[in-house]
Formats: C-alpha cells, sequence, structure tokens
C-alpha cells in the first residue's frame, strides 16, 4: 500500500454481463436486481480492519472487456488486488479473462505477490453451465491464483470470496470485520465522502 494513502484498491475485472456490477452490490449493500444496467466505471468505498487500524477498501467496477485500454492499463497499475469475473454459463467470458491476466501479469511484473481471485459467477444456473468448476480450478492453478464459484443472486461465496482476497495479501493483516465503534465513525466519514467515479 502506498505511504500517503490509506485506500487498499481492488478492481474487478470480466466481460459484460457475467455480474461484477452484481458481485459487487451483494457485497457492500447486500442488493441484487434482475436487470441488466451496464456500468461505465463505478467507484466504492467501506472502511475495512487493516494491520490492527483500519483503512479504506476501495472496489473499482470496471465495464468489461471493452474497457479503453489506457483506462484498463491505469486501474491495473494503481490497484493493490484484482477479481477476474467470468460466468460459469459461459466459456466465452472465461476465454477473455486470458487478455487481463497477461495485462495484469505484464504491468504488476508477476502475480506472486499479487492477490488475484479468479471466480466462477452465476453457479446457481446449474441448467445453463457451460464451465464446469473442475475447469475454473484448473485455470486458477495454472494462473497461481485464488479461485471461488459464486452466486450474486443467492449470496453464495460473495462475502467469503472477497475475504479471501483479502486474505492473499501477506503484506498486510486484512479483515472486512471493523471493531463496531471506531468502524461507524469511519463509515460516517466514508459515506460523507460518498461514492464517486474514477477519472
Ligand atoms: P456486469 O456487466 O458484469 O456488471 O453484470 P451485471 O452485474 O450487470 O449482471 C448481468 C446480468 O446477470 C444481470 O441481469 C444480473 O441480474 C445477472 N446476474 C448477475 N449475477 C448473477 C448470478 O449470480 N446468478 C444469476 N442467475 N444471474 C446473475
Ligand atoms: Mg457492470
Amino acid at each position: 500500500m502506498p505511504e500517503q494513502s490509506n485506500d487498499y484498491r481492488v478492481v474487478v475485472f470480466g466481460a459484460g454481463g457475467v455480474g461484477k456490477s452484481s458481485l459487487v452490490l451483494r457485497f457492500l449493500k447486500g442488493t441484487f436486481r434482475d436487470t441488466y444496467i451496464p456500468t461505465v466505471e463505478d467507484t466504492y468505498r467501506q472502511v475495512i480492519s487493516c494491520d490492527k487500524s483500519v483503512c479504506t477498501l476501495q472496489i473499482t467496477d470496471t465495464t468489461g472487456s471493452h474497457q479503453f485500454p489506457a483506462m484498463q492499463r491505469l486501474s491495473i497499475s494503481r490497484g493493490h488486488a484484482f477479481v477476474l469475473v467470468y460466468s460459469v454459463t459461459s466459456r466465452q467470458s472465461l476465454e477473455e479473462l486470458h487478455p487481463i491476466y497477461q495485462q495484469v501479469v505484464s504491468i504488476k511484473g508477476s502475480v506472486e505477490s499479487i492477490p488475484v481471485m479468479l471466480v466462477g459467477n452465476k453457479s446457481d444456473e446449474a441448467c445453463q453451465r457451460e464451465v464446469a468448476t473442475r475447469d475454473g480450478e484448473a485455470q486458477a492453478a495454472r494462473w497461481s491464483c485464488g479461485f471461488k464459484e459464486t452466486s450474486a443472486k443467492m449470496n453464495l461465496n460473495v462475502t467469503d470470496m472477497f475475504q479471501e482476497l483479502l486474505a492473499l495479501d501477506t503484506r498486510h493483516r486484512m479483515s472486512l470485520s471493523v471493531d463496531a465503534k471506531r468502524s461507524a465513525c469511519q463509515r460516517h466519514a466514508a459515506t460523507l465522502r460518498g461514492r464517486c467515479s474514477l477519472m
């Protein structure tokens, strides 16, 4: 984490329609909507505990694989941790993560010390499934990253996935649970700052 900033930046990548926004909204607000509203790029903030203190978890929900290349590079270079989302109902959406993963590797040098989670969302869609769990696991093993199947719709594994992502960062001890009194006051400050859009 850079010295001057108390923000821990997580960037969520993946093809359009895989459920990136749904995962972020389920995680932060506990809500889900069935309608698809394409995202430009939104950043959300949440106070978490970090190294016996608190810091701000900043989650950037990107527009998908068709993000402007310069914007994608900027999100990667500023990011501390990455969530790569595909839908288990679309093999194509898993394929589309390859160039994003390659770009994370090329900008960050290596992913060894960078927390990355490969996430197969829409695990509730049993009849529409195109990617088997073992195929997702095998890809994550090749990429040396974490893996979870989630359902933003049914609220399966969503918090666990973000918790596991933070646990992959061995340089900081981060946890989503914050001391209640401290959290209330920090949350108030975070709310006043509100939701913002990057760039
Ligand atoms: P994004 O483009 O990756 O941000 O995708 P969205 O979050 O906007 O979701 C795209 C569509 O998939 C919406 O209609 C959501 O309701 C739906 N969706 C998202 N997550 C899930 C899920 O876990 N299960 C199912 N069945 N549908 C989902
Ligand atoms: Mg979206």
